[in-house]
């Protein structure tokens, strides 16, 4: 247990090269080197407050390891040790092996891929055994101090493909895209672990083939009796501060032997490389206590708490005002996608989420303002000041921050209901509540084709629309050309525009004016409404509401003259394609303002679904 380092900052400055002998094995080497370079410069005397107690050793009164742990190497070369840590074949084991950089790095991009044997960590077959590691993020050693570094890596075949196990790549993917990057989403993870006495795997604190009191005194407790393996736990603490990882506290859990540490808020991908380099300092620092680190869901069964990885959840929208909004949209859609979330939130989560010790079901979704026994929590402040975050509580402490961080930025930005995930949600709504919350529901599942449908008929009418305008700009060109050879022949006012024109019939000049204006403001309106739909938000969806309106007003003028036309006969072509044009626009553009006031119904429906049933 004595292994544990408090690094001091000064360790990291960097030291100008001594002259003295620059070979690390000289016999000075063996002489107390840290007390000797006490005497010397100021910034080297700090380094003497970086110490690493090595094991004592048989027949040692001087233990030699521990000065070679503790040498700061600096002053003698430029180079640096960077550890390569990966995630092995089971998705939560963490690997690393060390290697010589030529000098301190500041940028994962300054370092060289590197690999490693995935036959080994059960990714790769033997007989093409080659994982290729590649560096994507760095933090500041607190085991070997100096410039030395820890580099979070994935991992691909040699043909450049992500591995199976590399969880990092499609969260990357995630959060690149322009629509995530937009909304800045923050993470807060909770990461709760149980510390086990190593050859018995029972834990810290408890008798052996025993169980302590029960749960009560131990959460955030102090006291021999109340708190199991506070050393670990605060040496963890600094080493990920002076690591570089975004911690922002920890505290004792309900079972004892059990702890929380908190990463963030941090941003993106972020997340899970910083909680991914906590797990790994986590597993150097049980590994020198002598102390078993387990991320199991449920370590002891029975009527002790399980360990979770809460994480807490925002977007920019979410944290500005009227973010409560945003949130319940959000927890709407994380309802509709409870089985994809819960399938990757952990091994073995099964046994942790049964509705006891402050969890909620595995098998339903529920969320609650300050409410520990649901799957979302949305936190009291939150409610008062209206926006803020919410909290997911059904993660398993083994679980992926990769994939977590991924698959809620996913589902709460980039992903809309399908209509069969709104046909569930409703048939579990008719079960639970009674018919009130269904016709709701049903409401919201029959105009659920609104947004796909309104969209096609846009597109098909701003097609249409185009094409009436064409035809009458032509004609109003045609009558303007011929209107003076024509109108000469005859007596006033019969060759007053519009009243008379050149081709066709009386008709023909009312229908040509009210067909360029339906033409114009309906290829307009439809390319202004698509924009619109697409947002499909309930202020978008208004507006196009009303300019569908009008348009169809328009057409309808329109197409009343087209019918006054037809029946007064004798036209060409050209105008019979205008009206006939007209007449099935009356129809589309009709179909299109419904499915818009559809979609507002739906819109509203679904708010009343958020505030009835959530
Ligand atoms: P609990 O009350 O559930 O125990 P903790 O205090 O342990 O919560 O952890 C809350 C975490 O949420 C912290 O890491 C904190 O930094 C983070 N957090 C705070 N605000 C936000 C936010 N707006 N979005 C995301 N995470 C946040
Ligand atoms: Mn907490
Ligand atoms: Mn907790
Ligand atoms: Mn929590």
């Amino acid at each position: 247990m004595a292994q544990i380092l408090a690094p001091s900052p000064q360790w990291q400055m960097r030291i100008p090269k001594c002259s003295v002998d620059a070979s690390p094995l000289t016999s000075k080497m063996w002489s107390p080197l840290v007390l000797k370079q006490n005497s010397s410069k100021g910034a080297v005397k700090t380094s003497a407050k970086f110490r690493v107690f090595a094991l004592q050793s048989d027949g040692s009164t001087i233990n030699r390891v521990e000065q070679l742990l503790n040498l700061d190497v600096t002053p003698y070369t430029d180079k640096i040790i960077a550890e390569y840590i990966w995630i092995g074949g089971s998705g939560t084991d963490v690997r690393s092996k060390s290697r010589t950089i030529s000098k301190p790095v500041e940028h994962p991009s300054e370092l060289p891929k590197w690999n490693y044997d995935g036959s080994s960590t059960g990714q790769a077959p033997g007989e093409d055994s080659e994982v290729i590691l590649y560096p994507q993020a760095i933090f500041k050693d607190p085991f070997r101090g100096g410039n030395n570094i820890l580099v979070i890596c994935d991992t691909y075949t040699p043909a450049g493909e992500p591995i199976p196990t590399n969880k990092r790549h499609k969260a990357a993917q995630i959060f690149s895209d322009p629509k995530v990057v937009s909304e800045v989403p923050w993470f807060g993870i909770e990461q709760e672990y149980t510390l086990l006495q190593k050859d018995v795997n029972w834990p810290l604190g408890w008798p052996v083939g025993g169980y302590p009191g029960p749960q009560g005194p131990y959460y955030c407790g102090a006291g021999a009796d109340k708190s199991f393996g506070r050393d670990i736990s605060d040496a963890h603490y600094k080493a990920c501060l002076y690591a570089g990882i975004n911690i922002s506290g920890t505290n004792g859990e309900v079972m004892p032997g059990q702890w929380e540490f908190q990463v963030g808020p941090s941003v993106g991908i972020e997340a899970g490389d910083h909680i991914w380099c906590a797990r790994y300092l986590l597993e150097r620092i049980t590994e020198q206590a002598g102390v078993v680190l387990s991320l199991d869901p449920k370590p002891i069964e029975g009527d002790w708490n399980g360990a979770g990885c809460h994480t807490n959840y925002s977007t920019k929208s979410m944290r500005e005002d009227g973010g409560f909004e945003k949130i319940k949209k959000a927890i709407l859609n994380l309802s509709l996608r409870h089985k994809e979330h819960i399938s990757a939130y952990g091994e073995g989560n099964e046994r942790r989420l049964t509705g006891k010790h402050e969890t909620a079901s595995i098998n339903t979704f529920s969320w609650g303002v300050a409410n520990r026994g649901c799957s979302i929590r949305v936190g009291r402040d939150t409610e008062k000041n209206g926006k803020g975050y919410l909290e997911d509580r059904r993660p398993a402490s083994n679980m992926d921050p990769y994939v977590v961080t991924g698959l809620l930025a996913e589902t709460t930005i980039l992903w809309e209901p399908t209509l069969e995930a709104e046909a569930l949600a409703a048939q579990k709504l008719a079960l639970k509540k009674g018919c009130d919350q269904t016709k709701t529901n049903s409401k919201a599942m029959a105009s659920g084709v609104g947004k796909s449908a309104a969209f096609t008929l846009l597109i098909l009418n701003c097609f249409l629309y185009f094409v009436v305008a064409a035809l009458s700009g032509w004609a109003v060109n045609h009558g303007i050309t011929k209107a003076r050879e024509t109108a000469s022949q005859l007596t006033i006012p019969a060759h007053i525009f519009p009243i008379y024109f050149p081709v066709g019939n009386m008709a023909t000049g009312f229908l040509i004016i009210f067909s360029l204006i339906a033409g114009v403001v309906g290829f307009v309106s439809s390319i202004s409404s698509m924009l619109n739909v697409i947002q499909w938000n309930l202020p978008n969806l208004h507006s196009a509401a009303a300019t569908s309106m009008i348009t169809w007003l328009l057409t309808l003028l329109a197409m009343g003259v087209a019918c006054k036309e037809i029946r007064l006969g004798r036209t060409e072509s050209n105008l019979r394609t205008l009206e006939t044009m007209l007449i099935i626009l009356s129809g589309t553009q009709m179909f299109t303002t419904g499915a818009i006031h559809a979609g507002i119904e739906d819109l509203i429906a679904r708010e009343e679904i958020i505030r009835g049933r959530l």
